[in-house]
């Protein structure tokens, strides 16, 4: 695999101008630069760098200079002024080092206004990002994603009145809601008296989904091609490795085509171990391009969780046309799955209500979750009925 080389940001810290007293400008609230070193930067096993760089397979690494620009002042831009304003505060972060300063920006892929006191409208935009002490390491991890490249992973919509809908309903991506199947960081001893404002500092998020990592290196040389990803038809039987436990090579997401439009489907295997030690184990299904974002997103075939099945064999699940069974579950080192596929057609499905003997017994029963927005996908004639023939589904 080819890589771009280190993704260079400039971490620029700036403190308020001075104006009435904001309660948590208080010196010992300013992290020291030994701490700022160890949250992005060292090879530490758990830097904001370090997650990245683990999560992407060595693909995205992560580069953080923080000589640019230690606490100055915004020139007169006041936190009542700006606090609301995440692209106001990087622009004036800009401003305050290039325009007013003279200091070049250029050399860097992106660029983090880091601004002291809290609280602020911190997080990802254009450019970079807005980010303070009232952060955590897993809103820092998702923050970061923005500025790697990668969209928000969307899911099951969630019915009003809950206004995102379907966005950020993935519990098996970082790129999801922040806080579902996280977990907690052991504190690094040296920082144990360490006072933070966020009291949930030492979360870590789930990893990134290797459906989110295909998307994301989608027309790069990366990944899509590479030894991690399995390119298959429905009716394949395909095996992936556990995504958090793999060390070497290994395919670790299988894709399918789909029948609607250039639509795929994507097969991945989460165990809880290292970066996803919080997640409930399961196969895990994901499409890309199956699904509308709506109206006023800017996501493009964003990955889409569909489902979850209990990484157990006889487990089975129908999602967007395609039926899967997980035939082999490998507790080795890596741990790995074997997923039988074929094509679900519309007589299939009508074939098998009525074929209760054979198979109620085997199947574990999809999640709850799947219910596409998306008309599933009408088998065209001829489609291959690869594991049906006259009788019920067969575990093999
Ligand atoms: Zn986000």
């Amino acid at each position: 695999m080819s890589m771009a080389g280190p993704k260079r940001v400039a971490v620029l810290r700036l403190l308020w101008a001075p104006g009435p007293p904001v309660a948590d400008e208080s010196p010992q609230l300013q992290w020291s630069d030994e701490f700022f070193h160890e949250v992005f930067q060292a090879s530490n096993g758990w830097s904001l760098r370090d997650y990245w760089l683990r999560a992407s397979f060595g693909l995205l690494q992560l580069e953080f200079d923080f000589s640019v620009a230690h606490w100055w002042r915004f020139g007169d831009h006041s936190h009542a002024e700006l606090k609301d304003n995440r692209n106001g505060i990087l622009a004036a972060a800009r401003q305050v080092v290039e325009g007013d300063n003279g200091v070049s920006l250029a050399g860097f892929d992106a660029v983090i206004a880091f601004v002291h006191a809290p609280p602020s409208n911190a997080g990802a935009c254009g450019g970079g990002a807005v980010f303070d002490q009232g952060g955590s390491m897993a809103f820092f991890q998702h923050e970061l994603g923005h500025v790697l490249g990668f969209e928000h992973s969307f899911g099951p919509l969630i019915p009003p009145p809950d206004e995102f809908g379907s966005l950020y309903n993935d519990p098996y991506c970082v790129m999801g809601y922040t806080g579902l199947q996280s977990h907690a960081l052991p504190v690094p001893p040296a920082f144990a008296s360490l006072t933070n404002i966020n009291s949930g500092f030492w979360t870590s998020e789930r990893r990134p989904a290797a459906a989110s990592l295909y998307r994301r290196f989608t027309g790069t040389p990366d990944f899509v091609d590479s030894g991690w990803v399995t390119h298959a038809e429905p009716g394949a039987r395909l095996w992936v490795a556990a995504l958090s436990e793999v060390v070497t090579t290994a395919p670790v997401l299988a894709v399918l085509p789909l029948s609607i439009g250039h639509s795929q489907l994507t097969i991945e295997y989460r165990t809880q171990s290292a970066d996803d030690a919080g997640v409930a184990p399961g196969v895990v299904i994901h499409s890309i391009g199956a699904h509308d974002v709506g109206v006023g997103r800017s996501e493009v075939d964003p990955p889409w969780f569909e489902t979850v099945l209990p990484p157990v064999v006889g487990a089975s699940a129908d999602v967007l046309g395609v039926h899967l069974e997980v035939v082999t579950v490998s507790t080795g080192s890596p741990g790995g799955i074997e997923v039988q596929t074929s094509t679900q057609s519309t007589r299939t499905h009508i074939f098998n209500e009525g074929d209760q003997e054979g198979v109620s017994h085997t199947r574990l029963g999809r999640t709850s979750a799947p219910l596409p927005v998306t008309p599933v996908g009408v088998v065209a004639d001829g489609a291959p009925h690869t594991h049906l023939g006259a009788g019920p589904r067969r575990l093999q």
